[in-house]
């Protein structure tokens, strides 16, 4: 087995998912089961990239096989620095709940290169997190996930409410340049909807996508900057 593929993480989810719900939707048919499974698919995807955060931050690196175990799934995190770098000495860490053994560089390889970083968007991911499954309302929960698939990462450091790229290459299959494609059709379909911002404000919080969206896509936000200086 690939070394990588010791740690399981959860999928990205394929367009033609979020296309169907996003079609449906404009058509009036509203399949709720259809929006639960996209959901529960990048709920997943979300705690996923939040658990590589709380590594990432010392909180612990959650052991794959207790999560993971059918029958009674729970979390179970070994202490660990959060210090992931090429080339790093290897440890032998032991679930001290199941047993299931691994080192640190494999968990590390196990995300390294696959969209799970939160980068700047960690409020987006914990926003989705803490609000879907408590959702009950379809139309609230479609409107959920149109926000999380729409948000973007912000810098941290100099320009905390400088938005630089979108959140769609963390949950979604593909190149960056096609998903920006991808969600500029969405926001066509979207358009059936109606008054969409007007409820995303309604659910209270804030918006994590800028006014100008497109530009920012299109990386015109970053270029400017690196134009300005700024
Ligand atoms: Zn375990």
């Amino acid at each position: 087995m690939n070394p990588r593929d010791k740690i399981p993480w959860a999928r990205r989810v394929k367009k033609n998912e979020i296309r169907r719900v996003y079609q449906h939707d404009a058509a009036g048919v509203r399949d709720v089961a259809e929006i639960d499974a996209l959901g529960l698919a990048l709920y997943l995807r979300c705690v996923d990239i939040l658990c590589v955060k709380k590594a990432r931050e010392g909180g612990g690196l959650r052991c794959p096989s207790c999560y993971l175990d059918e029958s009674s799934p729970t979390e179970t995190y070994i202490p660990y620095s959060g210090r992931f770098y090429r080339g790093m000495d290897e440890i032998a860490l032991t679930c001290p709940a199941c047993g299931f053994a691994f080192t640190n560089v494999e968990f590390y390889m196990s995300f390294r290169g696959r969209q799970l970083h939160s980068g700047g968007a960690a409020p987006a991911f914990e926003h989705f997190v803490h609000h879907f499954p408590a959702e009950r309302d379809a139309v609230k929960k479609l409107l959920l996930i149109d926000r999380l698939i729409t948000s973007f990462h912000y810098s941290l450091r100099s320009k905390p409410d400088w938005p630089t790229r979108s959140v769609g290459p963390n949950l979604i299959e593909g190149r960056l340049k096609d998903i920006i494609a991808f969600l500029d059709e969405l926001s066509g379909t979207e358009k059936g909807r109606g008054g969409d911002e007007q409820q995303k404000t309604d659910m209270g919080g804030e918006n994590f996508a800028p006014k100008n969206k497109k530009a920012v896509r299109t990386g015109r936000a970053r270029t400017t900057r690196r134009r300005t200086g700024r």
